[in-house]
């Protein structure tokens, strides 16, 4: 028997934990007084039999994060050190060696809930940031170990902890120096990453794959990058030997950036176009003709941070869809990407078929794909596949 403090589901959500999903929310479950952030608990459902054990958070919605089916198992900085190595010895193999950037521990996907970590390298090996992103209280309790158990894993020179109640989730240098930025390899491509003052780690490392195909299809097109950020799908589009590639990003320093990526990767950003501007205003613009760009990329940010703003969040993403196939004529592209855990796959082919409906146009899917390989996924767990990138061919 286990001597943790136990939690109580007070619905049915047993099997489904039993199966996979790493989280419970608040309003199923019973906690016992006294619980901090960060404590190892045991779960059991109503029927009193043992489900999981994890860690509670009980000032968060989100309560509870398994860990373990074995109440036996401890939950300890030796298992925090023992599933980063086990995330660490896979990258490389499942990823290629032509990266210095990867996302080496993706929290619930290593089973390793609520801490996440990427490591930028610099191709002379100068420079290996390993950048946390920690969730909630859980997360501040628990960095010490996360620390010890990357370090162990990767020997980074600089490390770099965000959680958003230190600080504000302002970046703060735990170890060693880090630059304030860090030009990595992505196969062919270069990119700078701001590790201090970029967004979510630094860089969008779980689009990799998703660049290089749409680099491979960039050949003579007019390309149109909408929500660039530093110009990731821009650089590989130019590179794969786009005629003309338009980035556009509502954050003036992230355009700055991309059009710096462009110089890194040898070629001359004069020939592009650069924008710090509102993609819907820049896309509603475009829409008024039928032509001007062989291939759109639409990777806006997450629309629905939480179940409640799905509705609309659907909507806008309808809207942002139907402007772009309205602009594309046949023989064109549109690479239409969500990020948000609550619009699953199939709400967002739903979405497309609308807004082609509306636009008046005959498209068929040439893929549906998501996170790269270093963003595993769990069983049982749908909103893990937050990451979509569906890929069309406009037919008339
Ligand atoms: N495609 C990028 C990642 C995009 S992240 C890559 O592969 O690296 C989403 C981006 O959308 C952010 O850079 C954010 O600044 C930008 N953004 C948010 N709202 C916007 C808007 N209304 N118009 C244009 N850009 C916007």
């Amino acid at each position: 028997m286990s001597a943790r403090k136990r939690l109580t589901l007070r619905r049915d959500e047993g099997a489904g934990v039993r199966l996979g999903r790493p989280w419970v929310f608040r309003d199923a479950l019973e906690l016992p007084p006294g619980l901090a952030s960060g404590d190892v608990v045991d779960l059991y459902d109503a029927r009193a039999s043992y489900v999981a054990s994890g860690m509670v958070e009980p000032e968060s919605p989100l309560t509870f994060r398994a860990w373990c089916l074995e109440a036996h198992e401890p939950i300890d900085a030796g298992l925090v050190r023992a599933r980063v190595a086990a995330a660490a010895a896979w990258r490389s193999a499942a990823v290629g060696a032509d990266v210095t950037a990867l996302r080496v521990c993706h929290g619930e996907g290593d089973h390793v809930p609520g801490l996440q970590c990427d490591v930028y390298a610099s191709e002379d090996g100068r420079h290996r940031i390993a950048v946390l992103r920690t969730d909630g209280r859980i997360g501040v309790a628990w960095e010490g170990p996360f620390i010890e158990a990357i370090v162990a894993a990767h020997a980074p020179t600089g490390v770099v902890v965000k959680n958003p109640h230190v600080d504000d989730g302002a970046a703060r240098v735990v170890r060693g120096t880090v630059p304030g930025e860090v030009a990595i390899r992505e196969r062919e491509r270069r990119f700078w990453v701001n590790i201090r003052e970029g967004q979510k780690t630094g860089f969008f490392l779980d689009q990799r794959d998703n660049r290089s195909l749409v680099g491979r299809l960039s050949r003579g097109l007019r390309v149109l990058n909408l929500f660039s950020y530093t110009g990731g799908f821009s650089v590989a589009a130019a590179l794969g030997g786009a005629q003309r590639v338009v980035s556009v990003d509502i954050a003036g320093p992230a355009i700055e950036v991309a059009r710096r990526n462009f110089t890194l990767n040898g070629v001359d950003p004069s020939g592009h176009g650069f924008e710090a501007a509102d993609a819907f205003d820049v896309l509603a613009e475009v829409a008024t003709r039928r032509g001007d760009y062989d291939l759109i990329v639409l990777d806006p940010p997450s629309f629905a941070p939480s179940a409640k703003s799905l509705p609309r969040a659907l909507k806008a993403y309808e809207k942002l869809n139907a402007m772009a196939l309205s602009a594309l004529a046949p023989g064109s592209w549109l690479a239409s990407a969500s990020c948000s855990s609550h619009v699953r796959e199939s709400a967002l082919l739903d979405l497309i078929a609308r807004a082609a409906a509306t636009a008046g146009r005959r498209v068929v899917v040439a893929g549906v794909h998501g996170a790269g390989p270093d963003h595993p996924n769990r069983l049982g767990w749908p909103e893990g596949h937050y990451l979509k990138f569906v890929l069309l061919r406009v037919l008339s």
